[in-house]
């Protein structure tokens, strides 16, 4: 029986899994890629400590670090995805699509999300060439220009009032009649002289050339067409994160982020803790995942040596 399962390859696994090395905690590390989301990133700006550093580099960097002080306490099975955590009398077992069935003491659950994507013609032909799913990343590329923002929820209005630090307009395109953000915050942002709301429209496509350069939009009243020309169209539509194989095993909220307790990463489970982009704690980085790791990690190898 292993200390510690250790269920993601991201930033937020990665961490896990090197300060279990520090603390000697004998963990296996299941991951379906030893990569995070930004993996496709060329240019990641703000990893705190690195001018900039491709996200290929840092899953690397992060995977070399692991390795390199694993001193054996750490393995890794690497390309399994698992498909289930079950309780056992003592600690858990966990399943994965290989057949194969390992047990642990504890399990620290980092299987991040994925952006929802904008599902019109034209979206994944100019993703990253223009549309963007990541305005705390890509923000400041887009300085001076008239920006998209696709989304009318906190995360819209946040990356909205983000983006309005740099671009020289920022339209938010919501379709539905209401916002579903906090009221303070749709004043603030909606009050601001460079910010523009238009609801009840439903995107249809992406248009450009060699970058994005037109979101189609259509009315969702009177069926009436527009072309709104941009410089970059931001789409904060929703997560969806890798949580469906933990129903029933770790609480989560309706849209299936892992409810945690923000002061030690623990979900409601005993024995399971949990970090970055699966959990139903706000703002989602790179820097943010591996710090809430690490708290885990403390709390963790307390519960262990104290049990
Ligand atoms: C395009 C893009 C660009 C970004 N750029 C930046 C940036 O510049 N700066 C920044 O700070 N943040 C950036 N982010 C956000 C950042 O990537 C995430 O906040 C971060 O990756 C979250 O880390 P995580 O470890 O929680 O999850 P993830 O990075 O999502 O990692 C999840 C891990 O879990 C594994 N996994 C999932 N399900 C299973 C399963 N069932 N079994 C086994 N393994 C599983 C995956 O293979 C992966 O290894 C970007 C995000 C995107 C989408």
């Amino acid at each position: 029986m292993y200390d510690l399962i250790i269920i993601g390859g991201g930033p937020a696994g990665a961490s896990a899994a090197i300060y279990a090395a520090r603390k000697q905690l004998k963990t296996l590390v299941i991951a379906g890629e030893f990569a995070g989301q930004s993996v496709v990133s060329e240019d990641i700006q703000n990893w705190i400590g690195t001018i900039s550093i491709s996200g290929k580099a840092l899953a690397d960097s992060m995977h070399a670090q692991m390795l390199a002080y694993s001193h054996g306490f750490v393995e890794e099975k690497i390309g399994q995805k698992v498909t289930a955590v079950k309780k056992l009398p003592e600690g858990f077992s966990v399943e994965t699509d290989d057949g194969k069935t390992y047990t642990a003491k504890t399990v620290f659950i980092g299987v991040g999300s994925s952006r929802r994507k904008l599902a019109v013609p034209g979206a994944d032909q100019y993703e990253h060439k223009g549309i963007t799913y990541c305005a705390s990343c890509d923000g400041p590329l887009f300085e001076g220009q008239d920006v998209i923002v696709v989304g009318g929820g906190n995360a819209g209005f946040e990356t909205a009032s983000q983006l309005l630090a740099y671009a020289k307009s920022v339209t938010l395109i919501n379709n539905a009649k209401d916002y579903f953000a906090d009221p303070v915050t749709i004043q603030k942002v909606l009050n601001h002289p460079n910010m523009k709301g238009i609801t009840d429209v439903t995107p249809i496509e992406v248009k450009g050339d060699k970058f994005a350069n037109v979101l189609v939009y259509k009315d969702n009243k009177t069926g009436e067409i527009t072309e709104l020309p941009t410089g970059g169209i931001f789409v904060e539509i929703g997560l969806a994160p890798a949580t469906g194989f933990l129903k029933g095993i770790v609480e989560m909220t309706e849209g299936g982020q892992i409810k945690v307790d923000p002061r030690s990463g623990k979900t409601l489970t005993p024995g399971i803790w949990a970090a970055g982009d699966c959990t139903d704690l706000p703002y989602h980085q790179n820097n943010i995942a591996v710090g809430d790791a690490v708290r885990a990690l403390e709390d963790l190898y307390i519960y262990l040596k104290t049990k």
